[in-house]
């Protein structure tokens, strides 16, 4: 099994959490108990990859966590298309809470109350957040039943295998939609990836806005 960054080795991992015995949880407030796989994907570049992921993970009865932004440079989540986003991931079954920038949370209507802080400092980061439940805090936070595949590099290692031994009491996994929906065999590679979707995307949007493209 190649642990590369793409849609087919997010299956495999997801498959094997399946295989290892775990069930996926959400950050409602109990505490984690054995065999909870907390799966949390913070949104920070793209709508279109998360609902890819989301969709992909409703094919496999898997549950997420989708946390999205609201001061995005990336993408406008009270735009037309930010808003049908946030319906499907609701349709698809997973829960949807706030990516926040220290510290402006926002906990209206639009999201479940769970937070994680968008590039923390690690110095406030697990601070309690009143009125909503922090993943960076007490009782979901551990390094050591965390997981995270920032900038496409695992910190210690890609899950893949303990969970499929069920290694994990019970494992927290952060995941970036983006990094695994656009292909390249770097970071930078599938950023480029994604900003080559991206213009096709804003070609349409321009179009929709009667701009004139001739
Ligand atoms: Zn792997
Ligand atoms: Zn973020």
């Amino acid at each position: 099994m190649s642990c590369s960054f793409d849609l087919d080795h997010y299956r495999e991992l997801l498959e094997n959490a399946r295989k290892g015995g775990y069930r996926f949880a959400p950050f409602d407030g109990h505490a984690p108990e054995q065999g909870e796989l907390f799966l949390r994907h913070d949104v920070d570049l793209s709508l279109p990859a998360a609902l890819e992921m989301a969709a992909l993970e409703a094919d496999l009865g898997a549950r997420a966590t989708y946390l999205l932004m609201t001061e995005s440079v990336f993408y406008n989540l009270a735009s037309p298309e930010g808003v049908s986003a946030l319906a499907r991931l609701r349709e698809f079954g997973h829960a949807v809470g706030h990516h926040p920038v220290y510290p402006n949370v926002v906990l209206d209507e639009r999201f479940d109350r769970i937070v994680a802080w968008h590039n923390p400092d690690p110095a406030v980061m697990s601070e309690p957040v009143v009125g909503a439940v922090n993943a960076y805090a007490e009782p979901y936070f551990s390094p050591e039943r965390y997981r995270s595949d920032s900038n496409q590099r695992w910190r210690s290692g890609c899950p893949h295998e303990e969970l499929r031994a069920g290694a994990f009491p019970w494992l927290q996994l952060l995941v970036h939609p983006a990094i695994w929906v656009y292909p390249g065999a770097t970071m930078g590679e599938t950023m480029r990836a994604m900003l080559d979707s991206e213009r096709e995307r804003r070609l349409q949007q321009l179009a929709a806005d009667n701009i004139d493209l001739s």
